[in-house]
């Protein structure tokens, strides 16, 4: 009986985790392996050997039967190659085996993963390399090793590696940083994560029975349904059973491997629910995240139902993110981003939120490219997610606070020791939820930033090691001041004093949903996309690619392929869909409408046969034959812009296409076809409807 199980001893039971590492290494091993884990020390090689038979040992002990380096592609989702312990012996028996060699290092065929053009094809090879910072685990009889995967030349193929790249950057920043604070103890900042995840559960029948959400997770059709998400019933409503046993077996599954779900709950619109994770560091963070998605659809699956990590599943409806709890905490425990009790610690927060509040401000279009989807598109600034404008609410007493700062230069004193930057006590702030602002894309939350426009089936990877590299290349800049300052306090004060006029203007407490916001926005000078296609190439500016290849995140050559590939996804992505809404109109619901038709004019026949030229059908024909012949001419539009992108070679071109011609043409047939919904018999209509899908469970 699992369930009487107690928590403690389910929880990381399939991880091979630091207690299990105390347990099962020689001790000077054990502190070796530690020293590279939490203080970035190079792996030393010896070790491996003795790592790798351990971790063997325990992991076959759990039954597992392969090992597997387990990576993260640009694809946004997990890859795998599974090899068995099995070695054969010279009598014919066998023996598990498992090498520090097999540990370090494995070569996937990496012909198959997007490089962006890094890796011309003839030299395939790619390499993955253990990321001992996050822990090995067991899952479905495999032993799964964390890995970067990069290319024979060197170069990043992955989502892990930049991330990495810019916690060590941040840290190193930080460090700086508090050194100027006297803080000489500190060896380590990590950036901590907490993403909190999305998601819509349906019947799985009828899921089965929509090639849109088969092909392409959302839905190209679908008429709103008469009842919809304006009766608030479902925001934390008490949970259905078959939800609530999924729930149950879901964090079952994840909390043995290690991943601290710990809230599940309601989301605003019907059928919609969300899972928040405890914090941790952010590669971790990154890890389960990937593993709480792959669970979330395997064990929906289990139970007949099917998980839609589509940012916009259903249109009309709220669409679905990842809010990115982000904060920075010191190897002492010590959270940066919480305001202290004295004038001391204040001006040290202080300093770090202007750092993220300048970093937003002057980075706000890379932070753009790092949401950047195809169906994100779909979902920001829907009336209900984030608009596309980034801007940081702070909440009223700190906003206060830090317009005060503005002032701070002149007028602050240091007579009994306070600092001059203008606060000399910030009392404890509110950290009440109700005092929250939830149309922010970016909130300070009492001690940590809330980055909620990330879709909800992106890597947390991308936003997260953006904003790591942007807050260091902030904190860079006022370290290489105050280092040279010969007075630290009043470099200080005047420092936040300019951050403070310069950078207001990203800081905004009201409704990010209201038009006047997108009005005054624009009147500030807040930087704002459209959409996918506006934004990426802004990762090429000249600033966005002096930030991260000085902090060593990307090089110029990565971010280009990176590009480069964020083009290419995004062109698959609608060309997936545009093709799946040609074959639904073509072969599923024009046959519905013409069947119809059919039966209407045997009405009508009928009628005449009787002396009644007016049969009530007539009308219903008419309106219905209209319909048809503009869905076909739309669709032969849309076939023929399908046709001519086919053409095009260049990938940002072909972007340009999909959002100017394919996806407006796909918007008209979709209007034809969700008109013929409201028109056909339900009988009749081959496809289940939102109805069927939102109020199923
Ligand atoms: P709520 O938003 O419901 O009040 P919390 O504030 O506790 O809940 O946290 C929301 C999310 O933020 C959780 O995933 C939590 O683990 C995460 N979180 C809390 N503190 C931090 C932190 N210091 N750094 C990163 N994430 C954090
Ligand atoms: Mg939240």
């Amino acid at each position: 009986m699992e369930n009487r199980l107690s928590l403690s001893d389910v929880f990381a039971s399939n991880v091979f985790c630091d207690a299990v590492m105390r347990e099962r290494l020689p001790k000077t091993v054990y502190r070796s392996l530690r020293a590279t884990i939490d203080e970035g020390h190079p792996l030393d090689e010896n070790i491996a050997e003795i790592v790798a038979n351990a971790m063997k040992d325990w992991a076959t002990d759990k039954g597992a039967t392969h090992f597997t380096h387990w990576f993260q592609p640009m694809t946004g989702i997990t890859a795998e190659k599974h090899d068995s312990f099995i070695s054969m012996l010279p009598d014919g028996r066998i023996i598990m085996e498992f090498s520090g060699k097999d540990l370090i290092k494995g070569e996937p065929d990496a012909s198959s993963f997007p490089s962006g053009g890094l890796r011309a094809t003839f030299e395939a090879r790619g390499y993955t390399a253990w990321d001992c910072t996050s822990p090995a685990f067991v899952k479905d009889n495999t032993l799964y090793i964390p890995t970067v995967f990069y290319s024979y030349t060197g170069q990043v193929l992955d989502k892990k590696t930049p991330l990495l790249r810019s916690m060590e950057a941040l840290s190193k920043q930080c460090l700086r940083v508090l050194r100027l604070f006297g803080d000489n103890e500190t060896r380590r900042v990590l950036t901590t994560v907490g993403a909190e995840q999305e998601y819509f559960l349906i019947d799985r029948q009828l899921f089965e029975r929509r090639r849109d959400l088969l092909f392409c997770g959302r839905t190209l059709f679908g008429a709103p349904p008469a009842k919809g998400q304006e009766i608030e019933g479902h925001y934390f409503g008490s949970i259905n059973s078959r939800v609530k046993a999924f729930m149950q077996e879901l964090d079952l599954e994840l909390w043995r491997l290690g991943v601290p779900a710990k809230t599940e709950h309601n989301e605003a619109a019907p059928a919609q629910h969300e899972l928040a994770p405890v914090f941790t560091t952010a590669n971790i963070s990154t890890d389960h995240n990937q593993l709480i998605m792959e669970l979330m659809k395997k064990t929906a699956k289990k139970h007949n139902l099917a998980c839609l990590l589509a940012e916009k599943p259903f249109a009309g409806v709220n669409g679905s993110g990842k809010h990115i709890n982000w904060s920075l905490t010191t190897d002492g425990g010590q959270n940066l981003l919480d305001p202290g009790t004295s004038p001391h610690e204040n001006a040290k927060f202080l300093t770090f939120l202007c750092a993220v509040i300048h970093a937003v401000d002057e980075y706000a279009d890379l932070l753009h490219v790092s949401i950047a989807s195809a169906g994100n598109d779909e979902r920001l600034g829907g009336g209900e997610a984030p608009p596309s404008i980034i801007s940081v609410s702070l909440g009223d007493h700190l906003t206060g606070l830090f317009m005060q700062l503005e002032s701070g230069g002149e007028n602050s004193l240091s007579q009994d020791g306070l600092l001059k930057v203008g606060v000399k006590s910030l009392p404890r702030l509110p950290r009440d939820t109700t005092d929250r602002n939830r149309t922010s894309p970016f909130a300070f939350t009492g001690n940590k930033f809330e980055f909620r426009m990330p879709g909800s089936s992106i890597s947390i990877s991308g936003p997260v090691f953006i904003m790591n590299t942007i807050v260091a290349e902030i904190l860079s800049r006022y370290a290489d001041r105050l280092e040279k300052a010969e007075d630290f306090e009043s470099e200080l004060s005047s420092l936040l004093a300019e951050v403070s006029r310069e950078r207001r203007r990203i800081i905004f407490n009201g409704n990010n949903y209201s038009s006047e916001w997108a009005a005054e926005a624009k009147e500030r000078g807040l930087c704002s996309f459209e959409s996918f296609v506006e934004s990426v190439p802004r990762f090429l500016e000249k600033k966005n690619i002096s930030a991260l290849s000085k902090h060593g995140v990307l090089s110029p050559a990565e971010i280009e392929s990176r590009c480069e590939i964020l083009f290419e996804n995004y062109v698959s992505a609608v060309c997936i869909e545009a093709l799946t809404m040609i074959s639904m109109s073509r072969t599923e619901l024009l046959p519905a409408a013409l069947r119809f038709k059919r039966e209407l004019s045997e009405g009508i026949a009928a009628s005449c046969a009787c002396g009644l030229p007016d049969a009530p059908e007539r009308v219903i024909f008419e309106s219905i034959s209209g319909i048809i012949s503009a869905f076909l001419e739309d669709i032969a539009l849309l076939e023929r812009g399908m046709r001519e992108l086919e053409a095009s070679e260049d990938s940002r071109a072909s972007a340009e296409r999909c959002r100017y011609g394919i996806i407006p043409a796909m918007r008209r047939v979709r209007a034809h076809g969700d008109a013929l919904e409201g028109i056909v018999p339900r009988s009749l209509w081959p496809i289940p409807t939102y109805e069927d899908m939102m109020f199923s469970l």
